[in-house]
C-alpha cells in the first residue's frame, strides 16, 4: 500500500537503517544521502520516508511530503555550497528510473548542460 514500507524496496531499507548510506540531511518526513554512483561532485538523493513509487504519486498522495522533499533538496544544495544546482526526478524505466521509491537527485559542483540527455 502506498506510504507503507515495502519489504523489497532499497530506499525503504535505507530509511529503516537496514542498508547503510551516507546520510547528509534528515527531517521528520525526509532523508537525504549521497548517491552510490555519483554523476557530479555533489550528487545527493532526497527521499520521503514513506514509500511512494514516484514523485507525481507522492505529490498526489501527500502534497506536504512532496513539498518537504523539495525544501530538503534546497537545504542540501545550500549546505553543499552550491550556487547552482539541478533537481531531477526520473519517472519510469524509460526515463532511467531504477528505484521505484520517489527520490530527487540533487546535482551540483560541475557545469550542467542544458538540455540534459
Ligand atoms: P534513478 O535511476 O533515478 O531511479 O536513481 C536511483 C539512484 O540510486 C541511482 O543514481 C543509483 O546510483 C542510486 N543508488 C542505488 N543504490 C544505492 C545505494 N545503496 N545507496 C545510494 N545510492 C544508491
Ligand atoms: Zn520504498
Amino acid at each position: 500500500m502506498a506510504g507503507e514500507p515495502q519489504a523489497d524496496c532499497l530506499f525503504c531499507k535505507i530509511v529503516a537503517g537496514d542498508v547503510p548510506a551516507t546520510l547528509v540531511h534528515e527531517t521528520a518526513t525526509t532523508v537525504a544521502f549521497r548517491d552510490i554512483n555519483p554523476q557530479a561532485p555533489t550528487h545527493v538523493l532526497v527521499i520521503p520516508r514513506a514509500h511512494h513509487r514516484d514523485a507525481a504519486s507522492l505529490a498526489a498522495a501527500d502534497p506536504q511530503a512532496a513539498a518537504d522533499v523539495l525544501r530538503a533538496a534546497g537545504e542540501v544544495a545550500a549546505a553543499e555550497g552550491a550556487e547552482a544546482y539541478r533537481l531531477v526526478f526520473n519517472t519510469g524505466a524509460g526515463a532511467g528510473q531504477t528505484v521505484f521509491h520517489a527520490h530527487v537527485h540533487v546535482l551540483a559542483g560541475r557545469g550542467l548542460e542544458w538540455p540534459p540527455g
